[in-house]
């Protein structure tokens, strides 16, 4: 099968969050599948330098008259990588910072065209801009790719040849790529499109609802989650449309790529360890603690968070939970950016008890793999969570994930039962319960565990032993692709 995977960002060259390790990892997967993958992506700085041999495929028009140019090249990584669409319009992408926000912190004013562009050029794409190749599948992912599924839908037939199928993935329902309804004469879709039974949504544009409402066949990155969104409670108040449309959507679970995220490999880990030579990992905390300004103690359980900072991470559960943390013995080291209220706060609780608690506001790639390869547990106490993946980077290098029971934390860690001790299958600590309570019970759960070296080595070993490499996802989303086309 020949597919088009859009997405608005791609690690390495460009991540804010995990849309881009599953946009980076999955053409790969897909391609050892024997599947023909090629991604199209905004032409943002990071992008445009990161692509390898840019060559110029095609000038074209955006609705609103833009002229932009299609180009082609390669994203390195194992064995030759994958072909890559660049889409050339500077007026629109070429700015220093976020893709999304201006410096403070603003979505951008004309983010409609800059996202509809995006979701333009993969419907152009498919009807041929580039004469060498034509995708049979354009799989979209997020708000940012979610008109191409409607330009799709819209798109005139071709005479003799199938009409290009459309798969919709849904990373983060939260956000939803909502604008004004004065902007939709600029779209160039039809009247019909902006209906209840279309993209409006409550008198609004909204992108998601594009690719939900108009796509083939929808997923989403959990199982849980996938029922979850179906419900008013985490619906975002697009529960209706998933309801209405819960026969086309599936939900797989985010792989870890292994060339990125293996403690046996790891070339940004001071020591790399497995579970034959968990010396390493040893190694790793004290290299870690030294280097935080933390007290260098290898019995101190270390806690790691690698999160956004928002509201969605449920970290005022942290931040609450911080002295019992404390009083226990732990020591806490966050990295993370975002909303300023939460990055003061955990920059003062770090001022305070410099010894045992370390915040490192920002962005670090190198920093967050340290972070796993040294932490004991790994945070991950979110409202909601569509899979997560530091929790699965946790499992992989035995940071024993504490999370709350939903999305796919609910499908990944196994919580540390009697029973599930006794049949060797916990992997972490898992609370039900929303609440100062339920945090600190699963954090008093983590506690016992370490205070029994042998469990807290056999749970560990059982974590890191969890199957979670991308080709099983890849197959999913093969057989996803074929029930489009069928
Ligand atoms: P989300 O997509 O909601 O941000 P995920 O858990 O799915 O959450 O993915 C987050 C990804 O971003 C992970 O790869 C995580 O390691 C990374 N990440 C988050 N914050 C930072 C940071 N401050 N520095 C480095 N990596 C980060």
């Amino acid at each position: 099968m020949r597919i088009l995977q859009v997405s608005a960002e791609l690690y390495p060259l460009l991540k804010t969050g995990g849309l881009a390790d599953v946009a980076g990892a999955l053409p790969a997967a897909l391609a050892a599948a024997g599947q023909e993958v090629r991604a199209l992506l905004p032409g943002f700085p990071a992008l445009m330098a990161g692509v390898q041999d840019l060559q110029a495929v095609a000038d074209f028009e955006a609705p609103w008259g833009e002229r932009a140019t299609l180009r082609r090249g390669r994203v390195a990584g194992r064995g030759e990588g994958f072909a890559a669409y660049v889409v050339d319009a500077p007026g629109l992408y070429d700015r220093p910072g976020n893709p999304y926000e201006d410096d403070a912190r603003q979505p951008y004013g004309d983010n409609h065209r800059r996202f509809a562009l995006l979701g333009w050029a993969a419907a152009r794409l498919a009807d041929g801009l580039d004469h060498g190749w034509q995708p049979e599948i354009v799989h979209a992912h997020d708000w940012h790719a979610g008109l191409a599924p409607a330009y799709l839908a819209f798109a005139a037939p071709r005479p003799g040849r199938p009409r290009v199928r459309s798969v919709y993935t849904v990373h983060n329902l939260a956000y939803q790529g909502l604008f004004a309804p004065g902007h939709f004469g600029e779209l160039g879709l039809p009247p019909a499109a902006f209906h209840v039974e279309g993209l409006e949504y409550h008198g609004q544009i909204s992108f998601m609802k594009a690719g939900l409402h108009y796509a083939d066949r929808l997923t989403t990155v959990s199982p849980t989650y996938a029922r979850e969104i179906q419900t008013p409670e985490q619906g975002f108040g697009l529960d209706g449309v998933l309801r209405a449309r819960s026969g086309v959507l599936a939900g797989i679970l985010n792989g870890v790529d292994d060339q990125v995220w293996h403690p046996a490999t790891d070339a940004l880990l001071p020591r790399s360890y497995d579970l034959d030579r968990m010396a390493g990992k040893a190694r790793c905390k004290a290299a870690l603690q030294q280097a935080l300004g933390l007290a260098v103690q290898p019995a101190a359980p270390l806690f790691v968070l690698v999160s956004r900072l928002t509201e969605q991470k449920g970290l005022h559960l942290v931040l609450g939970g911080l002295d019992a943390l404390l009083a226990q013995g732990g020591q806490l080291a966050l990295l993370g950016s975002g909303d300023g209220w939460l990055e003061d706060a955990f920059r003062q609780r770090a001022a305070a008890s410099p010894e045992t608690v370390s915040a490192t506001i920002g962005y670090d790639e190198r920093l967050a793999h340290r972070l796993f390869g040294a932490g004991d547990v790994t945070l991950v106490p979110s409202a909601f969570e569509p899979c997560g993946l530091t929790q699965l980077y946790g499992l992989r290098y035995g940071a024993l994930p504490l999370v709350h029971r939903v999305g796919g934390l609910a499908d990944t860690v196994t919580d540390c039962t009697l029973e599930d001790l006794a049949d060797g299958t916990a992997t972490g600590f898992v609370f039900d319960d929303f609440s100062a309570e339920g945090y600190a019970r699963a954090l008093r759960r983590a506690f016992a565990l370490y205070a029994r070296p042998t469990d807290w080595r056999r749970v560990r070993a059982t974590a890191m032993r969890r199957p979670a490499d991308w080709s099983g996802a890849a197959a999913q989303y093969i057989e996803v692709y074929r029930q489009a086309l069928a």
